[in-house]
């Protein structure tokens, strides 16, 4: 019987608000902004994946779309479509979200949250998802800004934020230069995950020792390392792989489709998620990095599930949340 990708539950733990925004919104928010489109692109060119090869002119465009994403009601908007168009319409039960306040200079945390919020609440009525806000850290800012944002985070406390990561280029911001912020985001009690995909693989036990981080995000590069993959096996580590997105920089494999250290990390036993990273960006979606998993590594219902029922273990949901959670996942389990 051929599987039913997109009616697979999912649960979504690496996906990006601004990296979810749909071209033809990025398209209507310039209008209503007033900003012109970078290079005369349209909606239908706007996220040209051959263009991705250059990183700047990825950096760019994404920056473009961060500056027209300005009031309340356009953080809504993006939340709620990231939610229904990218979410429940692809089984996603549950997805928690970065949001990257950094990415988006021309409004304010309470506006952006508040906007955010709201779009949370909207999809929830009208499909059933739920969601959470992990607040990301640009790591190409400076250490004194990441405290800076923690400390807002703390002092506008939300019971949709759970926890805080940590994004853009690893070479530029290696993770132990961002202790501060991890320690005040730890002592308020909110969980701590990660961006871990260029390495060194070393920076996984960084992640975890000083940092205090119990995801990773990415993280394909453990695998190089059997002490360090022995260790976070152990440890029960999550691990959110975004096979897409990061096969375009080959990360995950090869760049040729193949996966393989995504294949040797679920060999390994290790606690692997799948997700998108930056959907439209990356001309993927929920459904489809599923797919490709299929067609790639021959992975079936049972496996794509195992997926799934890894991400109830690793999400931030408490232990209530978590089993009513899993009770949905459990019946499209093969009978044993
Ligand atoms: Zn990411």
């Amino acid at each position: 019987m051929s599987i039913r990708f997109r009616e697979l539950p999912k649960v979504s733990l690496h996906c990006h608000l601004t990296g979810s925004v749909l071209p033809e919104t990025v398209a209507a928010l310039a209008r209503k902004h007033g900003v012109p489109m970078p290079g005369g692109r349209t909606a239908q060119d706007l996220y040209d994946i051959d263009s991705h090869v250059d990183l700047d002119e990825f950096l760019r465009v994404y920056d473009m779309v961060g500056q027209v994403v300005r009031d309340a009601d356009d953080f809504r908007r993006i939340a709620y479509e990231s939610l229904t168009e990218l979410g429940s319409k692809h089984g996603v039960l549950y997805r928690e979200i970065f949001v990257s306040p950094p990415a988006h200079p021309g409004a304010g945390y309470r506006v952006l949250l508040d906007g955010v919020r709201a779009g949370m609440r909207e999809a929830e009525q009208d499909t059933g998802i739920g969601s959470r806000i992990i607040v990301a850290i640009n790591r190409e800012d400076t250490p004194a800004a990441a405290v800076e944002l923690v400390r807002q985070v703390i002092e506008y406390r939300c019971d949709e934020v759970v926890g805080i990561g940590l994004d853009y280029a690893e070479v530029h911001g290696p993770p132990e230069l961002f202790h501060e912020a991890y320690r005040l985001a730890g002592k308020a009690g909110l969980n701590r995950t990660a961006h871990s995909e260029s390495g060194p693989t070393p920076n996984i036990e960084i992640l975890l020792d000083v940092l205090g981080c119990t995801r990773v995000d990415h993280g394909y590069h453990v695998v190089d390392s059997p002490r360090i993959t022995d260790r976070c096996r152990a440890e029960g580590i999550v691990f959110t792989c975004t096979p897409v997105s990061s096969d375009i920089g080959r990360y995950s494999g090869s760049g040729n489709g193949k996966h393989e250290k995504i294949a040797a990390m679920v060999e390994a036993g290790l606690r692997v998620t799948i997700d998108s990273d930056d959907p439209p960006m990356f001309g993927t979606n929920p459904t489809n990095d599923f797919e490709v998993l299929h067609r790639t590594l021959g992975y079936d219902t049972d496996q794509l599930l195992a997926f799934t029922l890894n991400a109830v273990e690793g999400c931030w949901l408490d232990d209530s949340d978590k089993s009513a959670l899993r009770a949905r996942v459990l019946p499209h389990l093969a009978p044993a």
